[in-house]
């Protein structure tokens, strides 16, 4: 878990506005809910059998109620989709959260046990046109944010149909190897065998390298689906790759899956920036009518490792710097009247020499500085500087704001 220190947030806050207006070109609505959430709605939602709910949730009992920080957002926001009856109100809701996730992983760089997404969920648009937007708006906002070089890999997992046949022949081509798998994967093979593709372990890298694929048993609807979102994805010439043994480690997903990867930079291994697809069967499943569904999340730690947005460092345009203390007094006056103007400014109310001041100034990346003696008090003037141009005149007191806002 990191801090973040005010030079560190300017880049943060850089980030998230653009993120926030490249969703909103694309219709969504911002939705906050809160960060605990009760533990079943993760393991129903996320699944038993996922690292996810087996191991890394933060959850602790509250009065005898099981809660659990929440370790990512599709979740509660469905819970609170149906909570609020959102269907009954809007046959489609485009929805965009952002904020603090929990996860005890084992840290690494672009790996934290508080992360940040951002993500996107629609309900109520069955697809697959939203699904190409969907991946098409991501590949744009992280060109946006100067992150080029990424790839885009796509999976169908098929609908309940497919998803138990694909399973059904998982196990089948499994079970042989049973004794080459993990400890974790052995159990898996019984609980949760899809889970078993997400493994990092080596030994389970080696018994499924060639399993079949989901795309070997998928059913003829589905098929159309993925066909469908393939052809808009070729329309759209946004490049990406079939990877059929894409599963990713949540439990709810069905049809579209992807991730979105980048290149080089800092990233290392964490190479994955986002991921999602569609849920199809969740919002029933959690108590709501049958709604399909689809979203993503990306995380905005492992963002900032791949772009290179600059910090922009603007502490405040001016600074006022007053040479003792009647005109400290005038330079808190001065200060107000150009907030009022939406001027940043701030006061060197510590005292010390000119040359200090103006360093100070530098610091704080202002552009002017409002050097105020009793030279000045008397002759009801301010020096204005302008820093950059190292030039300096004297302005009637009365016309400061003007002169600093032009
Ligand atoms: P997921 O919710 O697992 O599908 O992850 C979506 C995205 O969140 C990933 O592609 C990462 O960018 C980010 N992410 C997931 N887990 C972590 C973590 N522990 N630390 C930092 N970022 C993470």
């Amino acid at each position: 878990m990191n801090d973040l220190l005010p030079s560190e947030v300017a880049r943060w806050h850089a980030m998230e506005e653009t993120i926030r207006e490249v969703v909103r070109l694309h219709g969504y609505r911002e939705i906050r809910v809160p960060v605990i959430e009760h533990t079943p709605l993760y393991v129903r939602s996320v699944g038993e059998g996922t690292d996810i709910v087996d191991k890394e949730m933060y959850s602790f009992t509250f009065h005898d109620e099981p809660m659990t920080v929440r370790p990512e957002g599709t979740a509660g926001v469905v819970r609170a989709y149906v909570e609020h009856a959102v269907h009954t109100k809007e046959p489609v809701s485009r929805f965009y959260y952002e904020g603090p996730m929990f996860r005890g992983e084992r840290p690494a760089r672009g790996r934290y046990r508080q992360f940040h997404q951002a993500g996107c969920e629609v309900f109520g648009d069955p697809g697959p046109v939203v699904d190409a937007e969907m991946i098409d708006m991501i590949v744009a906002l992280f060109a946006r944010l100067g992150i080029k070089d990424v790839e885009v890999l796509v999976n169908s997992l098929g609908g309940k149909g497919t998803k138990a046949k694909y399973r059904e022949k998982l196990v089948e081509y499994l079970t042989p190897e049973k004794d080459a798998l993990s400890e974790d994967s052995k159990r898996r093979l019984s609980t949760n065998p899809l889970r078993i593709l997400d493994s990092k372990d080596p030994r389970d890298q080696a018994a499924i390298k060639d399993a079949p694929s989901v795309l070997d048993v998928i059913d003829d609807d589905d098929r159309a689906h993925f066909d469908g979102l393939r052809r808009h994805l070729d329309k759209l010439q946004t490049p990406y790759t079939v990877e059929p043994r894409l599963v990713r480690g949540l439990d709810y997903y069905s049809r579209t899956l992807f991730e979105i990867r980048g290149r080089g930079g800092e990233l290392g291994a964490q190479n994955t920036l986002a991921g999602g697809g569609r849920y199809d069967g969740l919002v029933e499943e959690l108590g709501g009518p049958a709604t399909p569904a689809i979203g993503f999340a990306a995380g905005l730690e492992r963002l900032l490792l791949a772009t290179e947005l600059p910090a922009k460092k603007l502490e405040a345009d001016v600074l006022i710097a007053p040479m003792g203390e009647r005109a400290a007094g005038e330079a808190l006056v001065i200060a107000r009247e150009l907030r009022a103007a939406g001027v940043p400014v701030v006061v060197e109310g510590r005292g010390g020499s000119l040359k200090s001041m103006l360093r100070r100034a530098n610091s704080l990346g202002s552009a002017k500085a409002i050097v105020i003696g009793d030279g000045e008090l008397d002759r009801g003037v301010v020096q204005l500087k302008d820093l950059a141009g190292h030039s300096q005149k004297d302005v009637p007191r009365a016309e400061i704001v003007l002169a600093v806002k032009s």
